[in-house]
C-alpha cells in the first residue's frame, strides 16, 4: 500500500466507522512530515486500526518510547477514549491507599457478598520491545525472567501456588485439556491466535510462545505472561469487599516489582501499555454480577450498557471482552477510565456505580 492509498482507506474509514479513534484524529500533514522510517513505525502501529475499521482505537503501541515519539497523532486518540480534553495537562497520579474509603459491597446487600471480584493492572518491561514487536527468542526470554520471579513468589508462604506455561517443551507446560479448563475458570487468557485486532498487530505472533500463567495456592493471585502486554498482575476473590481485593494485588504487584527489572513508564502517561486505553493506572477492576432485569435476563445488553455509560461504567459479557451475558444476567462490569485517575479512585467508583446499578437493578 503506497501511502497515498493509506491515507485515501483512513478517509474512507473516517466517514463507515465514526467510532475509529484512529481514523478520527489522524492527521496528514503530520504523517507526511515524518521521514520514511518514521512513517513506517506509525504506520505499524495504527495498522489494526486499518485492517479492522471497527476498532474501538485503532492502535497498538510498538515500543514503550512511541508514545511519546508519535504523541502528535496518539496524544489526541488517548485524550478523546479516556475523556480528557485538550486543555488539562496529564499526569498520572497513584494511589493505593485502601485504608481511605471502605468499599465493600456486602454492606449494602448481603446477596452482594459473593459477588465475584478480579482487579488486574497491565505491565510492560521496559527493556523488551511491546508484545506487538517482540521476536521469538524476546517472548521466550521474558518467560524465563518472569518464571524466575514466580519460583520466589512460590518459596513465600504468603503466595505458594505453581506457574502454568504453554511454551511447546518447556518446564511446567500444562497440557490442552488443562489450559481449557483454566480458561472456562476465567484465569487463563483465551487463544489469540484467533484474534484479528491482535493477529494484525503482531500481539499474538509465535503463539504459544513464551505465554503462561502464574497462580497462587490460593487462587486469588494471578500473573498472565505473554498476553497483550508482557503481563497483567490480578487479584481474583468472591465476596464484595473491594478493599481487601485491592489489597491484595497492592502487595502482590510490590513483590513482583522487587522480583524483575523495571516497568515502562511514562511521567506523562504513567504505566506504559500495549494498547492506549490501559494507559495510565493500567487498571481494570471488574465485577460478574447477576442484573437479569436489566438486561432481559441477558438477552439484551442495551439498556445496562446505556445505564452503566452514566456512571462511566463498561459493560461486557461474562466471558470477558466481546463475548455475550452469561445465564440469569451475568455481566461484567468495569470502571472505563484508567487514565488520570487513581487506582483508588478506580476501586471507588466501581463500587459506587455497581451500587446505583443494583438500586436500579431491584428498583
Ligand atoms: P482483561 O482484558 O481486563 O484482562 P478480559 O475481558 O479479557 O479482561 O477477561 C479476562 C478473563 O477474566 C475472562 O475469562 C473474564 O470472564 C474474566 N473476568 C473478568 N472479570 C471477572 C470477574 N469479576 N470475576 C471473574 N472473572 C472475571
Ligand atoms: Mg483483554
Amino acid at each position: 500500500m503506497t501511502p497515498d492509498q493509506m491515507i485515501a482507506r483512513i478517509w474512507t474509514i473516517r466517514k463507515a466507522n465514526p467510532g475509529n479513534l484512529m481514523a478520527r484524529h489522524f492527521d496528514e500533514d503530520y504523517f507526511r512530515s515524518l521521514d520514511e522510517p518514521a512513517r513506517q513505525r506509525l504506520e505499524r502501529i495504527i495498522k489494526t486500526g486499518i485492517e479492522n475499521p471497527d476498532s474501538q482505537m485503532g492502535a497498538y503501541a510498538m515500543n514503550p518510547d512511541d508514545y511519546d515519539r508519535f504523541a502528535p497523532m496518539l496524544d489526541p486518540m488517548i485524550r478523546d477514549f479516556h475523556g480528557i480534553s485538550a486543555e488539562t495537562e496529564i499526569a498520572q497520579k497513584h494511589d493505593w491507599d485502601t485504608g481511605a474509603s471502605p468499599c465493600d459491597l456486602g454492606a449494602i446487600d448481603a446477596r452482594l457478598k459473593e459477588v465475584s471480584m478480579r482487579v488486574r493492572v497491565a505491565r510492560n518491561v521496559g527493556s523488551f520491545p511491546l508484545p506487538g514487536a517482540m521476536n521469538k527468542e524476546q517472548r521466550v526470554a521474558l518467560e524465563k525472567l518472569a518464571a524466575q520471579a514466580f519460583a520466589r513468589l512460590i518459596e513465600d508462604p504468603a503466595f505458594g501456588g505453581s506457574y502454568f506455561s504453554i511454551t511447546p517443551g518447556t518446564a511446567n507446560e500444562i497440557d490442552a485439556a488443562e489450559y481449557d479448563r483454566r480458561v472456562k475458570a476465567h484465569q487463563m487468557f483465551k487463544d489469540m491466535s484467533t484474534d484479528r485486532y491482535l493477529n494484525v498487530a503482531g500481539i499474538s505472533a509465535d503463539w504459544p510462545h513464551g505465554r503462561g500463567m502464574y497462580v497462587s495456592g490460593a487462587e486469588d493471585f494471578l500473573v498472565w505472561v505473554g498476553e497483550e502486554d508482557h503481563l497483567r498482575i490480578m487479584a481474583m476473590q468472591h465476596g464484595g469487599n473491594l478493599n481487601v481485593l485491592f489489597e491484595r494485588l497492592r502487595i502482590g504487584l510490590e513483590c513482583l516489582q522487587d522480583l524483575l527489572p523495571a516497568f515502562a513508564t511514562s511521567p506523562r502517561y504513567g504505566n506504559v501499555t500495549s494498547c492506549p486505553t490501559n494507559l495510565g493506572a493500567g487498571m481494570r477492576a471488574s465485577l460478574h454480577m447477576r442484573l437479569p432485569g436489566l438486561t432481559s435476563n441477558g438477552r439484551d445488553l442495551t439498556r445496562l450498557k446505556r445505564e452503566a455509560k452514566t456512571l462511566g461504567l463498561a459493560v461486557r459479557g461474562a466471558g470477558g471482552e466481546h463475548s455475550d451475558a452469561g445465564e440469569g444476567g451475568l455481566v461484567d462490569i468495569s470502571p472505563s477510565a484508567r487514565l488520570g485517575v487513581t487506582e483508588m479512585e478506580i476501586m471507588r467508583r466501581l463500587y459506587d456505580g455497581a451500587a446505583a446499578l443494583w438500586a436500579m437493578e431491584n428498583a
